[in-house]
């Protein structure tokens, strides 16, 4: 016995069994997700939209696939992966949508309608990025692009980000097609382009260019968490803000010359001078309301002193402490907490015995959503404090964007089911230091969530754009089962 009878007695089920124990072992998933438990005398009705064991195999299928059509981004060709799903989609009798951005790349776009007027207010945008960024060959031990599937992993870039969310995002959207459910809402697929990169043919071109097709109230995105420690699930963080990413370009200027003889505007002394001040930059903290509530509700999953800390982040008398202990203990807590800025690349010199004219280098730069770019450069600048630099900010640098609401039926329904799913673990608000579509879609007035409800240890978390990327099979099929039922609760009608 399988699968979701109706969703409201698979609420039931769920609480009254807490079936739902996570285990990290790759092999043992399938089994926990097929077997649910009897229906304790509460009367079934017809299947909704089924058990997704069988789906989230087929969806295995779907995400090998997209793993190895190479979608390297620069150049992307992501039309190759847009066509690929347009042909799943028209299989289940559905009649997607190419939408061309730039030459060889295109989004994809695909909706199933709840009435002949759509109202874009209450549809529910299911979104997923189908770029991956490139990778160094020689230090993966499979192919890839080979979509290799062993030892209870999809091994391939892109199995986590963000292919594996496209495949499940596919795979609840079939889902409801499949059930022949009455919707209450339209829900729209969308397929993005140069997620990775934020070019010419990314969300900000959608939305640019196609808004009417996708125009939502609501959507799901990458951008969220499972996060899983000595094998079970500890919790589940949903993403409502992203830090803003903004590039700078300094560029230090000398008369160049014989390195012979050496003077004292010598360019690359200057641009290595102002990176070493740059690097030792700290800014000041700046808690938003939405790491204040991530904090809270961290701290009883912490050990005893980091909890403590945790708990005292924002007083007057022991915050100064805790957020130097926090800070000291996670990058990520301590990007959550500030504006960040890291040196990521030099540029300078043609000859061993040449002084050049400029030398460059670029930094990269994390906002907190609010705080601007200029003030932030401001301080730098006098902290550098040299005539010979010039700072050039880049112009196609990240906006921000208002936080997501945690008061939205569709935020509490993400946070019951994902609690549900996940054994009763705490499902806690989150702002993402990297960024993502969602930024532009906040931007217009779309609550947009970010979530990744594949459970993830640590180790296969930092991966994720960097060598053998890899997603157990398992978290996988959890993934697409949590999905699934976050979006049939929220779309179908009872
Ligand atoms: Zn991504």
């Amino acid at each position: 016995m399988g699968g979701i009878f109706v969703l409201r007695t698979h609420l039931r089920l769920t609480i009254l069994s807490l079936v739902v124990c996570f285990s990290l072992n790759p092999h043992s998933l399938h089994a926990q997700v097929s077997q649910r438990p009897a229906a304790f005398g509460i009367p079934q009705t017809p299947p909704l939209v089924g058990d997704t064991t069988a789906l989230a195999l087929e969806a295995q299928n779907w995400l090998v696939d997209l793993i190895k059509i190479n979608t390297t981004n620069p150049p992307g060709n992501e039309q190759a992966a847009a066509k690929y799903i347009a042909g799943v989609l028209a299989k289940e009798g559905i009649q997607a949508e190419i939408l061309d951005l730039t030459p060889g790349r295109s989004a994809v776009v695909a909706r199933l309608r709840s009435t002949a007027v759509a109202d874009p207010s209450r549809a529910l945008l299911l979104v997923a990025h189908m770029d991956v960024v490139g990778v160094d060959r020689s230090k993966w031990s499979v192919d890839p692009f080979g979509g290799i599937v062993k030892d209870g992993y999809i091994w391939g870039r892109g199995s986590i980000d963000d292919k594996s969310m496209l495949a499940a995002n596919l795979a609840a959207f079939i889902a409801l097609k499949r059930g022949g459910v009455h919707l209450n809402r339209d829900v729209i697929f969308l397929g993005t382009a140069d997620e990775e990169q934020f070019g010419d043919a990314s969300m900000k071109m959608v939305i640019a260019k196609y808004w009417d097709k996708i125009a939502s109230g609501y959507a799901i995105n990458e951008g969220g968490q499972v996060v899983v420690k000595n094998g079970k699930a500890q919790y589940v963080a949903v993403q409502v803000s992203e830090k803003v990413s903004v590039n700078v370009e300094l560029t230090a200027t000398g008369k160049g010359g014989h390195s012979s003889t050496p003077t004292k505007d010598n360019p690359v002394v200057h641009i290595a001078a102002a990176v070493d001040k740059i690097g030792n930059y700290t800014a000041p903290i700046h808690l938003t309301s939405i790491v204040r509530r991530y904090f809270e509700g961290l701290a009883p999953l912490e050990d005893e002193e980091t909890s403590k800390w945790m708990r005292v982040v924002d007083t007057p008398d022991r915050g100064e402490h805790a957020q130097r202990y926090l800070s000291d203990a996670s990058p990520m807590w301590n990007s959550m907490m500030r504006d960040t800025v890291a040196p990521t690349m030099l540029q300078a010199g043609i000859r061993a015995n040449v002084i050049p004219s400029e030398a460059h280098a670029t930094i990269n730069i994390r906002l907190i959503p609010g705080d601007t770019i200029d003030v932030f450069v401001n301080d730098l600048k006098k902290l550098v404090n040299d005539p010979q630099i010039r700072w050039d900010i880049s112009l196609d640098g990240g906006f921000a964007a208002p936080n997501s609401s945690l008061d939205t039926d569709f935020y509490t329904l993400i946070t019951k089911v994902s609690a549900q799913e996940f054994g009763g673990v705490p499902v806690l608000p989150f702002m993402s230091t990297g960024a993502t579509d969602s930024a532009q879609l906040r931007l217009h007035n779309v609550q947009a969530y970010g979530l990744r409800p594949m459970p993830l240890t640590e180790e296969d978390q930092r991966r994720v754009h960097g060598d053998e990327e890899r997603l157990p099979m398992a978290s996988f099929a959890k993934g697409v089962d949590c999905l699934v039922h976050i979006v049939a609760e929220f779309s179908v009608n009872r």
